[in-house]
């Protein structure tokens, strides 16, 4: 089965070293690549986290990825199979750099491979539908470019919940009629939460990667939490539209065959093509010209 990982990260720092050896991984360019091969990983979609990209125009510049190389605008340092989503800082802009912010973003919203935008809540202290943030979904619509949301629990106990809830995609999605909003790790616990926003927003997704870290066992795993995995079963079944929910990984926080399996157990086989495939396609729509090459 041919895969696009809708949802990873491509990101140098320190933390991500350990992370990625409970996965079985090395954090690194090549160990990624040899993943893709190793299991028909065709295209990837890299979630950008760094934090050093240079103002342009006074606004809050995107977070980008740099796994390969420091990010270099004229010359693409990620594989051409692989594209990104724009990090936002939302908690450096204000009412006064928000429309800057939408600049300094226009400024790469054009290149082939930058697919979209992605928030943090929860890791920011700002709800999705605050105001600083509607320039840019005024930006995304205008391009045609989703914009992933991190929902659910966060990775630090620093992190507010409150935030990054998947109920708050509701208030965005329903202003912007014209953005697709992807509700990321299925709002991991609250599925029942994120599986009714979807349900009610024809333009919201849903993504399913980050549920499990690390590389257990599958058998234990399904045995400790059949609950867990009957109820995110069960959300998506309520949801109950397969074209809007996407197979991703965050690789480097799991081990990729394992998380394959996993996700292959939970989602209908007849979704499989669209789940693992061809909704990223459509969903990122700036993926189909990058498969081609
Ligand atoms: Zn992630």
């Amino acid at each position: 089965m041919k895969i696009i990982d809708a949802h990873m990260h491509y990101f140098n720092v320190e933390g991500f070293v350990e992370v990625a050896k409970r996965a079985g991984y090395e954090n690194t360019a090549a160990c990624w690549q040899q993943i893709c091969r190793d299991n028909n990983i065709a295209f990837s979609v890299a979630m950008g986290n760094t934090a050093y990209t240079s103002s342009r125009y006074g606004g809050v510049p995107p977070r980008l990825i740099d796994l390969a190389a420091p990010y270099d605008e004229e010359q693409y340092n990620q594989p051409q199979s692989m594209g990104y989503c724009m990090g936002v800082a939302s908690e450096e802009i204000t009412e006064a750099n928000a429309a800057q912010t939408a600049q300094e973003f226009a400024h790469y919203i054009t290149q082939p491979h930058c697919l979209g935008i992605k928030l943090y809540p929860g890791y920011n202290a700002v709800y999705v539908n605050d105001r600083r943030h509607w320039p840019l979904f005024e930006l995304a619509q205008a391009y045609n470019v989703p914009v992933v949301i991190h929902t659910g629990d966060t990775a630090m106990p620093t992190g507010l919940l409150k935030y990054s809830h998947p109920l708050t995609v509701d208030e965005a999605a329903v202003n912007f009629p014209g953005v697709t909003f992807v509700i990321a790790h299925c709002g991991c616990p609250w599925f029942v939460d994120a599986a009714e926003v979807a349900c009610k927003n024809a333009n919201v997704c849903i993504d399913l990667s980050g549920l499990v870290e690390g590389n257990p066992k599958p058998l234990a795993l399904f045995e400790q939490q059949a609950g867990f995995f009957r109820q995110l079963h069960t959300w998506l079944n309520y949801m109950g539209d397969y074209t809007r929910v996407m197979y991703g990984s965050d690789w480097p926080l799991v081990n990729i065959p394992f998380y394959i399996r996993l996700i292959a157990q939970i989602v209908p086989e007849r979704h499989y093509e669209d789940v693992f495939y061809n909704n990223a396609v459509r969903i990122f729509n700036k993926i189909a010209p990058l498969l081609k090459e």
